[in-house]
């Protein structure tokens, strides 16, 4: 059984180190896949509105019997919702579909700089917040000058920011400043989107462990404190990702990883939108 540890969140609120990711997972199998997941120990599921599949993770939630309290939810805002009126509206919509009166976490999913109106909807997420909808609220693909000028305008900083990070491109001195100031980060992509388990490396790594690449990447991050949410079609590879709290890498495979770093993204560069 997949048991992952919680870490704190700034605003006295806990998240499982552990979740499974929905990008991409098709509307039809999304149901089974969270109600698998979730027999199978996860406890955290990270949506977004422009998935397309927040009504097939609400009846997976549903399906599982778990209570409410038990199982933790993010979602996020996307683009064309940025704005005060339009992300409380975009939140009604979210959680409708969920089927569920409040988030574990609501997110801000892109900054858009072009559009300067990151702060206007992160003032719609603290209402949200103190209006107890969603427990608790950060941002994703933000940058340090974007997060700096967050706390600077409203006084409060993200609980978290989810950002691309995986061996290739381990962002630390995003990771460094996050710490530095009680932001939590988690890793999208985790796994480079696949990529990245052809590596020789990984394999021979993950042959002194008894364990996959797979597991291998994700231990990396569990190891790092970072939140991870790796994602899979097959249940199968979610149980995979997920068998993964009876090992943890050496200092001498943190170093050995740390070689992959070439700086590639899977996805694009926020700041330039
Ligand atoms: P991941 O790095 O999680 O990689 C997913 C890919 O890896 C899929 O092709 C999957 O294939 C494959 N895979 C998964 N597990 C295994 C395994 N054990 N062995 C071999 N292959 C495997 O990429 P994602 O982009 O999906 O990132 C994870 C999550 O992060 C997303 O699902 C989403 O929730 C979030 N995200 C957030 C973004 C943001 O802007 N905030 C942007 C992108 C993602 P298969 O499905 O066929 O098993």
């Amino acid at each position: 059984m997949i048991a992952a540890p919680r870490l704190s969140l700034s605003d006295g609120s806990t998240i499982p180190q552990l979740g499974v990711g929905t990008y991409k997972v098709p509307a039809e199998v999304t149901a089974g896949l969270v109600e698998g997941a979730l027999a199978a120990g996860y406890r955290h599921v990270d949506t977004a509105a422009l998935y397309g599949n927040e009504r097939e993770v609400g009846e997976g939630l549903r399906a599982s019997g778990l209570e409410r309290d038990d199982v933790f939810v993010t979602t996020k805002v996307w683009n064309d919702d940025h704005g005060f009126d339009e992300t409380l509206r975009a939140f009604d919509a979210s959680a409708a579909k969920l089927g569920l009166d409040r988030v574990d976490l609501y997110l801000i999913h892109w900054p858009i700089p072009s559009a300067d109106r990151y702060v206007d909807t992160w003032r719609a997420l603290q209402r949200l917040q103190q209006d107890g909808r969603a427990t608790s609220i950060g941002v994703s693909n933000f940058s340090i000058p974007l997060l700096e000028r967050l706390r600077d305008e409203t006084g409060v900083l993200p609980t978290v920011n989810q950002v691309e990070l995986h061996p290739r491109f381990p962002q630390n001195a995003l990771v460094d400043w996050d710490a530095a100031n009680g932001v939590v980060t988690e890793s999208w992509a985790p796994l480079a989107r696949g990529g990245l388990l052809q590596e020789p490396l990984l394999a021979h790594i993950a042959e002194r462990y008894g364990k996959t690449p797979a597991q291998v990447v994700v231990r990396w991050h569990l190891d790092r404190g970072l939140v991870v949410f790796p994602k899979s079609v097959s249940l199968e590879r979610i149980r995979e990702n997920g068998d993964v709290f009876d090992f943890t890498l050496d200092t001498e495979d943190h170093a050995l990883i740390a070689t992959l770093e070439t700086g590639e993204r899977t996805g694009r560069d926020p700041d330039l939108d």
